[in-house]
């Protein structure tokens, strides 16, 4: 398909920022063919013409850190720390079914789309009851809406109790609950490691929108045979590794504990960060691995309304930004978020880290916080998008222009940080082809996913109930932990 889209603002996100105020862009195939003033657009025939000047065009954004299994729960966890949270999250992941993982990706996949990602990577955990966790069904739901997605198959070999530093004494009482946790969900490296490979084998066609690759849970969560296992693997098929690093205090200690090191240098230490690696919140890490980050070219991936929800800390954006480091930007999943919304993590990025005392010339700027949401999350996720250029993936998104969030029209990019919402995105193309139109989907029924999710939930409410009852046991210890790493 060839499609014309003319006369609209054109927010290239280019090495130049270059915002074009009577813009015209061409896509052909899947790739973007021309950007520049509209009266040097190519002629035609075009298969679409889109009128533009009621619209804005951005490069479509990628959320770079997600789970697509936790929609079905958003608004139910209360507001507690990772650890504790965690458990109940995990509770309510175990009596889900391939038709439930469809059902919450699809629901999240459309939240997204509908606010302007065209690319999500999902950190897939499901539960060990299916083929590869329950991945499958996300992979399907994810190609059935006709979103980008890069699917990171959650590894994990270590005993959930080596995991955190719980007080041996305090944990005895939950002891059973735990050794129920780790039966059921450890696995050999190598085992974590062929099914990994499966899974690639199985699901990874980018031409069907699908990237696979390996994304082991987090360092202290995994052997060093599995992580470099991971990384081998991902270097081999030249693929991306997505993990989770130093989201928590009690991960930080437990790491020094571990490894007599930060996380992030164990990483390193061990072969494993490279330019590949992109490691879902990265905050509590210490001065050097900042310039660990930076000469080694991996990308952190801020979750700032996860962060918020469940008080995991400030990651350092001001530092990273200083420091050349590439950052992108993620929802996290909808159990830590409550929904997965772009707009919404640019805007809090746009405005956490302007704290009181701190040099106000390095607070992120509205442009800053709108690079990690496009073109830096292409490159962590090695995807050529993120950008509206000749030979880009033609993933775009049209806002509307006639609404108050740009109007009066004073400074289109800052508007589209600190005022849209996602409700003025009109059209959504990826890959060349339209899949939003006038806001809706076009590719699947809205209210089919709607009650496809509805009745998910409804189905698992048994189990819902009594996981969530059984790892209630574990929150004492959980607390005492919680205050014991805090000096409380
Ligand atoms: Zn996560």
């Amino acid at each position: 398909m060839r499609i014309l889209v003319r006369n609209a603002i054109v927010v290239t996100m280019n090495g130049n920022d270059e915002v074009l105020e009577r813009g015209a862009l061409v896509t052909e195939g899947n790739r973007i063919a021309f950007v520049g003033p509209a009266e040097r657009a190519p002629a035609g025939p075009f298969d679409r013409t889109v009128e533009g000047e009621r619209l804005i065009a951005l490069p479509g954004m990628i959320n770079a850190h997600c789970h697509s299994a936790a929609n079905l729960v958003r608004g139910m966890m209360a507001s507690k720390p990772l650890e504790i949270w965690r458990a109940y999250y995990r509770a309510s992941l175990r009596g889900m079914g391939d038709d439930d993982f469809y059902a919450s990706a699809l629901l999240g996949g459309m939240e997204m789309l509908k606010n302007g990602a065209t690319t999500v990577l999902d950190h897939f955990f499901g539960n060990q009851a299916g083929r590869f966790m329950g991945a499958g069904a996300a992979v399907q739901a994810m190609r059935d809406l006709g979103l980008r997605h890069v699917v990171a198959l959650t590894l994990s070999d270590k005993n959930y109790e080596d995991t955190i530093p719980l007080d041996p004494s305090t944990s005895a009482g939950v002891s059973d609950e735990i050794r129920r946790i780790s039966a059921s969900e450890v696995k050999a490296a190598n085992t974590w490691l062929e099914e990994c490979e499966a899974f690639i084998e199985a699901f990874h066609a980018p031409e069907k929108l699908t990237t696979a690759c390996p994304g082991p849970s987090a360092v202290q969560r995994c052997t060093d045979e599995l992580l470099i296992g991971s990384a081998d693997l991902a270097r081999a098929r030249q693929l991306p590794l997505h993990i989770h690093l130093a989201e928590t205090k009690a991960q930080a200690i437990l790491g020094r504990q571990v490894y007599g090191a930060s996380l992030l240098s164990h990483l390193d230490s061990i072969g494993v960060l490279g330019a590949n690696v992109s490691l879902a919140h990265s905050i509590w890490i210490e001065d050097e691995d900042i310039n660990l980050l930076a000469a080694r070219g991996g990308t952190p991936v801020h979750n700032p309304a996860s962060n918020l929800r469940i008080g995991s800390g400030l990651a350092k954006i001001r530092e990273f930004l200083r420091a050349g480091v590439n950052v992108a930007l993620g929802t996290d999943g909808s159990a830590s978020n409550d929904g997965q919304n772009m707009f919404e993590a640019v805007r809090l990025t746009a405005l956490i880290h302007n704290q009181a005392g701190t040099d106000f010339r390095h607070w992120v700027k509205p442009l800053q916080a709108l690079e990690m949401a496009t073109r830096n999350g292409a490159r962590a996720l090695a995807l050529d998008a993120g950008v509206l250029a000749p030979g880009k993936l033609a993933d775009v998104v049209l806002l509307r222009r006639d609404v108050a969030a740009f109007t009066p029209l004073n400074d289109v990019v800052s508007q589209l940080v600190f005022c849209e919402n996602g409700s003025s995105v009109d059209t959504v193309i990826v890959n060349g082809d339209f899949v939003v139109e006038h806001g809706r989907l076009l590719k699947i029924d809205e209210d089919e996913v709607l009650r496809l999710a509805r009745r998910a939930r409804m189905r698992l409410d048994p189990s819902i109930q009594s996981e969530m009852a059984a790892a209630a046991a574990m929150e004492p210890s959980l607390s005492e932990m919680y205050f014991r790493v805090f000096g409380k």
